[in-house]
């Protein structure tokens, strides 16, 4: 028996605005979300504002998955996992769990959105002493005291007064595998570093990169603004280690645009961690048997490598940060296309 409805898996950005699409297309959904709330990693790690309109992120999210659960085409399942998938296109069987209950689904197509988790700064490279230095911190814990309008030295509960970001932490690293560039980490850390000087008027604000990679909004609306509004120093530069120098953290490295070593203090160190699929999403691909790429990101493209939302196996799609790196819009537009796609594949195979 043939289906039309389609399967979401994940409810973050990707998973949500598939689902909003299928159902504006008049199909019918069910959407699975591991966790008991809708809104993804942004909701889960409590981010502060996001790059778009400067929205406070829950606020958006919230938006988001509003549009999902006011809709009577979208059947939301918390709690929820698929434990196995036969069939083929036009007719899945999916066996899932939800909230402890095993259940059967028929289902024409499936958008996996299963997204990314942050790089563990502890997991290869411990230079930097994340887990040794209190005021080693990451992208995600500078914004959760951003959320909080509360950015102190974890170490004393003072106010920095200067904080450098070390970019490509985790990503474009081929001791540890990462070659890839995770994309979105330039334009946090410089959103971040604008935030920081707006909250700390006389904090300084420095980013050692390798070069930074913007484009479209994130160079226009927050790079520019960076550097000329909000004076942050950017320094082209590769950083060695962090090590303690009295209650300060001496960064020593190379300035290569000088091309000498170079040593300063500072009170914080922000690491600008990379991107990596999520757990979910490499147990997705073992589950669904779709092809992942060296990373374990799901491997999307097709054939010809411009289907951009298709995996290796047909009728199953994939949307956001769970094919690779990816901001906002990249997620956003992905899971329309994928919502399309999907639709027209479980009415081809029903027709
Ligand atoms: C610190 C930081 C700040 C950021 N700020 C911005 C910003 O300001 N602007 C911007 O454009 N981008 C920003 N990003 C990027 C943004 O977070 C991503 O583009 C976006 O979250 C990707 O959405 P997604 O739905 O693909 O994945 P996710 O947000 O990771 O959502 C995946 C969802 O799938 C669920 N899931 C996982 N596995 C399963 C499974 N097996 N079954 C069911 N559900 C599952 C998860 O629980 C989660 O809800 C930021 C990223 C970082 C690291
Ligand atoms: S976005 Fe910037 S910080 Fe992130 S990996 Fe790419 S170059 Fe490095």
């Amino acid at each position: 028996m043939s289906s039309n409805k389609i399967l979401v898996i994940g409810g973050g950005p990707a998973g949500l605005e598939a689902a909003r699409s299928v159902a504006e297309l008049g199909g019918e959904v069910i959407l699975l979300e591991k966790r008991e709330r809708l809104g993804g990693t942004p909701d889960r790690e409590n981010y502060a504002k996001l790059t778009h309109h400067w929205r406070d992120a829950s606020e958006a999210m919230a938006e988001l998955a509003a549009s999902v659960t006011s809709s009577a085409r979208v059947e939301v399942k918390y709690n929820a996992e698929v434990k196995g998938m036969s069939g083929s296109a036009g007719n899945f069987n999916v066996e899932i769990e939800a909230g402890g209950v095993a259940e059967s689904l028929n289902v024409g197509a499936v958008i996996v959105a299963t997204g990314f988790q942050h790089f563990d700064p502890g997991r290869a490279t411990q230079q930097y002493n994340y887990y040794t230095f209190p005021d080693v911190v990451t992208l995600t814990d500078l914004e959760k005291m951003l959320k909080d309008h509360h950015v102190v030295r974890p170490s004393n509960g003072e106010a920095p007064k200067k904080i450098a970001f070390i970019q490509c932490v985790g990503s474009r690293d081929r001791r540890i595998g990462n070659e890839y560039c995770s994309k979105v980490c330039c334009g946090i850390a410089s959103k971040q570093a604008i935030e920081l000087r707006e909250l700390l008027p006389d904090s300084k604000v420095m980013i050692f990169y390798i070069d930074m990679r913007m484009y479209g909004y994130w160079e226009n609306e927050i790079y520019w603004p960076a550097q000329e509004k909000y004076k942050v120093n950017y320094v082209k530069g590769v950083i060695s280690e962090v090590l303690k120098k009295g209650d300060q953290l001496l960064i020593r490295g190379e300035d290569t645009t000088m091309g000498r070593p170079m040593e300063v203090t500072m009170d914080m160190v922000v690491l600008s961690i990379g991107m990596e699929p999520s757990a979910g999403t490499r147990a997705i691909a073992q589950t669904l048997g779709v092809k992942q790429n060296k990373y374990g990101f799901i491997e999307a493209g097709g054939e010809g490598g411009l289907d951009t939302v298709a995996t290796s196996a047909p009728g199953v799609f994939v949307a956001g940060a769970a094919a690779g790196p990816a901001d906002l819009n990249d997620s956003i537009s992905m899971a329309g296309l994928a919502a399309a796609r999907a639709v027209a594949a479980a009415q081809k195979v029903a027709a």
